[in-house]
Formats: C-alpha cells, sequence, structure tokens
C-alpha cells in the first residue's frame, strides 16, 4: 500500500511535504464505534477529538488525507467567515450562533495549539491574518468587523492607511482589519500530521476507498465501497465540497447545496531576501476586500502562495501566470520579474449567504459543507465540536447550529453559469474604484 496510486495536484504542497502515512484499503467487512467519511481537516480533527475521548473511529477516504481542498488550499489560517460577520450569525442562530461565534473566534489558535500539542511540523507562522481594503469606501467593512469582533472578544484591530501600508509594503489598499491569531501553514502537511496524530492515538484511517453510500441497517449506520462495507453506531460525513466527487448517491442534499467553484493558486520562485524584507515584511497572511480577491502569504521557502481566477476558453494556467504577474507588479513594483513554479487549484464549497451548513443527517449522524473558501482554521474546532455531538452531548452545549439541506434548484445548471460571477464581481471591483 502506498500513496502513489493517487494523482496529487501539481501544487507546491504535494512537491514540499514529506509522504503521508502508509493507509489500507477498505476491504471486507469492518466494524468501529464512529465512523467518518473524509479525511480532510474536518474528518481528521474529529477523528482526532473522538480518540483523545477514547472512542473507536474509522475513517473512510476515497483518495488520501489532505487529496481534498485541505491538501490544495492557499493556507491561510483565518479566524472568521468570508462575509457573515458575528451580528449576521447570532441574528441567523441565536444562542448557538452565539456559541459558534466563540468557537471562530478562538478558531485559528485552536489550530496553532492543536499542531503544537501534537508536534506538527507544517511550516505554520502564527504571523496573523490582515484582510486590508482595496477601496475608500470598503473602509466601512474593515470597521464594521473591528467593531462586531471586538465586542466578542477578539483581539482585532483596525488598521489607518499608513498602517497597511507598513505592513504590506504596498500603498495600493486604504487601511484594515487586522487580527494578530491568524497565520498560515503548509495545510497538507497539517492533514497529513493529523492523520499520523490521530493513527498514533488509534484510529484506523482506510485510504483509496470511495464510499458509494451510506445505510441504516439494524440500528447500525453501514457505509459502502467497492471491496467491502463498514458498520457503527455513529456517522460523520466529512466530505464537504467534494461530496458529489466520487459517488453522486453518497449525500446528494449536501452535495447539491454548495457550488463547487475551482480556485486557482500558484507560487512564485523564491524571492530574494531583500525583495522579501519589503513584501509584507512580517509576514501575515493577507486577503483583501476584492470581489476578485487578492491574496497572498509566504512558504517557509520565501515563495509568495496567491493566485486567482479565471474564465473562458485557451489554457487557463498560462492567462493566470500573466494576469497575476501583472497584479503583483501593480502592487508591488520591487517585485521585478515573477515566474510560477506551480500552479493547482480545488473545489471551494460556496453557499448563497456565506453561511456554513451543518446537518443532522440521522440517528447519531451529521454532516457539514459550505467553507466559502474560510474554514482551514474553522474545521479544527469543528471536528471537535462533531466529536461531542456523535458522543451525545447535548445540543444546547455544542456550537453547532443545525439547519436542513436546502438543495439549490438547477444546481447543474446553476454550476456551469456559477464561473461567470467573476464578470460581476471585476465590474464591482472596477466601480469602486
Ligand atoms: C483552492 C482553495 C483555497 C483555499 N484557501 C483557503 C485559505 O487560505 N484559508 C481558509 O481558511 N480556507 C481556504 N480554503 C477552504 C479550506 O481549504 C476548506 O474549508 C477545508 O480544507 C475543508 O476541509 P474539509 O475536511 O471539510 O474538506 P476536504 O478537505 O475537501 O475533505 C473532504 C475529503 O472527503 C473525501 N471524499 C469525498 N468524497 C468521498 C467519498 N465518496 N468517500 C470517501 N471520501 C470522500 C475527499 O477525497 C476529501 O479528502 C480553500 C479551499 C480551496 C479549494
Amino acid at each position: 500500500m502506498n500513496t502513489t496510486d493517487v494523482r496529487w495536484p501539481d501544487s507546491l504542497w504535494a512537491a514540499a511535504t514529506p509522504p503521508g502515512p502508509d493507509l489500507p484499503e477498505l476491504i471486507g467487512m469492518q466494524a468501529a464505534d464512529v465512523i467518518v467519511i473524509g479525511a480532510g481537516f474536518t474528518g481528521l480533527s474529529t477523528a482526532l477529538h473522538l480518540r483523545e475521548a477514547g472512542v473507536d473511529v474509522a475513517i473512510v477516504e476515497a483518495a488520501e488525507p489532505g487529496w481534498g481542498a485541505s491538501g490544495r488550499n492557499n493556507g491561510q489560517v483565518i479566524p472568521t467567515l468570508s462575509r457573515p460577520d458575528p451580528d449576521d450569525i447570532i441574528a441567523r442562530h441565536g444562542a448557538v450562533g452565539e456559541r459558534f461565534v466563540g468557537m471562530l473566534r478562538d478558531s485559528a489558535s485552536t489550530l496553532f495549539e492543536v499542531a503544537r500539542r501534537y508536534k506538527i511540523e507544517a511550516e505554520q507562522e502564527q504571523a496573523g491574518w490582515v484582510q486590508p481594503v482595496h477601496s475608500p469606501g470598503r473602509i466601512k467593512i474593515a470597521e464594521r468587523r473591528v467593531r462586531q469582533w471586538s465586542n466578542y472578544g477578539a483581539p482585532v484591530e483596525l488598521l489607518s492607511r499608513e498602517q497597511a501600508r507598513d505592513m504590506l509594503g504596498s500603498d495600493a489598499w486604504y487601511g484594515g482589519f487586522w487580527n494578530r491569531t491568524g497565520g498560515h501553514i503548509n495545510p497538507l502537511a497539517l492533514a497529513r500530521g493529523l492523520a499520523r496524530a490521530a493513527l498514533g492515538l488509534g484510529a484506523r484511517i482506510y485510504a483509496r476507498s470511495p464510499a458509494e453510500s451510506f445505510e441504516r441497517r439494524n440500528g447500525k449506520w453501514v457505509v459502502k465501497t467497492a471491496k467491502g462495507e463498514i458498520s457503527g453506531r455513529s456517522l460523520v460525513v466529512a466530505t464537504n465540497a467534494y461530496s458529489g466527487e466520487f459517488s453522486k448517491s453518497l449525500v446528494p442534499d449536501i452535495a447539491t447545496e454548495v457550488m463547487p467553484v475551482l480556485s486557482w493558486q500558484m507560487a512564485t520562485q523564491p524571492l530574494s531576501d531583500n525583495v522579501r524584507k519589503t513584501i509584507i515584511p512580517g509576514r501575515q497572511a493577507m486577503s483583501d476586500t476584492h470581489g476578485e480577491l487578492y491574496f497572498a502569504r509566504y512558504d517557509a521557502r520565501n515563495r509568495l502562495v496567491t493566485g486567482g481566477a479565471v474564465i473562458g476558453p485557451g489554457n487557463k494556467a498560462e492567462r493566470l501566470k500573466a494576469r497575476v504577474t501583472e497584479r503583483l507588479q501593480r502592487l508591488w513594483p520591487q517585485i521585478g520579474e515573477v515566474s510560477f513554479d506551480y500552479v493547482w487549484n480545488g473545489y471551494v464549497g460556496m453557499t448563497t449567504d456565506f453561511l456554513p451548513r451543518i446537518h443532522r443527517l440521522g440517528p447519531n449522524a451529521f454532516g457539514w459543507t459550505g467553507c466559502n473558501g474560510r474554514a482551514v482554521a474553522l474545521t479544527i474546532p469543528l471536528g471537535g465540536e462533531l466529536a461531542k455531538a456523535v458522543r451525545g452531548v447535548p445540543e444546547k452545549e455544542l456550537a453547532l447550529p443545525f439547519t436542513e439541506p436546502v438543495p439549490i434548484v438547477a444546481h447543474g445548471l446553476l454550476r456551469k453559469l456559477a464561473p461567470l460571477m467573476l464578470l460581476v464581481y471585476r465590474r464591482r471591483d472596477a466601480r469602486e474604484m
């Protein structure tokens, strides 16, 4: 058994990360107290927390740990959602929304603490996370975020235009929202580290074993794969934006309540020391307020890891290289020549209101989706809450705002059209300036 059977994206993370653990496939009849489907951050964190509580748990993963969004993302550790702020979350979910806000507020620190506790080497840097604003009018967003998050005890600050310029090494932005608990990691290294930690505590992980379906049989959950099946008292479905990737009939309601939108990531050549010291000198993670998001962070080799979006025909990677080169040179003229050593992509699960969806799927069965590109940090404590849910902790103590799945009507058609939203965002961004 080895990891070479799985096709990894041509990502910086796949190139830079030592291989994950050797894992078996699911073959024949197996049993566990809790079955988790999907070995991304959510599934791995759920399993880790269950093992910490002494619960028998087995993960069934279609490919390998970190193969989905968890191993492909930008690695920004961000303790907020993309758009909804605490008041929006609490207006929607009441008391449980407040508990969710508390979990989100602490999520970046939780991630770094878990990595420390299990000695996971994932190039982690708790250098803070900044959301600079790209137009004078957008400073209102930063002010609102600072006000609301301060009310809930988050260590956040409003940056003036000068402070944003000093922090980012560019005067392209007009101030910003700053949270010092954020930062960045090598996400694939974190996923593989979590997998090792969970295995070390006695969890089982079956790899290269796509779950085809699950059902209730004799009071238990039974998950079927091509070569075997596993039964258990409880079930956590942690397949997120990749829910429809391997089996359309696994969780169709969850698969069709988010739009899986392709997000492109790219890593430059390592920057020279002199240049690096002038571009985001404090090594913070940065995602701004553009609809067509500008984002960047350093990896451990001083590559800028950034990305973008592109639609239409032609070689998308080459078109993106040209577009993002122009952007980087505009933001930081001192960067000089730019080349990209890695370009890859992954699916971000978008919901219409940018809120995540967390569900009860039946007796002792739970699932979630809708990361909206902001759940590297969130998935770690979320796994802890899902572990509590399967252990029978009362709902009034959980930070899980449950809703019923609401599939998007005409999902297939809208999925084809969704990339066109980029044109709307570009127009809006241009108009604001
Ligand atoms: C390109 C990109 C950039 C992003 N950047 C950031 C960022 O910088 N900061 C941030 O906070 N968030 C970011 N995100 C979002 C973040 O990556 C996700 O929120 C997070 O990784 C979700 O983890 P997960 O475990 O829930 O899902 P995933 O990591 O997607 O895990 C789902 C797993 O389920 C498995 N699976 C699917 N179907 C089956 C099946 N039938 N049987 C068994 N297993 C199955 C998949 O193989 C996969 O391993 C980004 C996402 C993408 C795609």
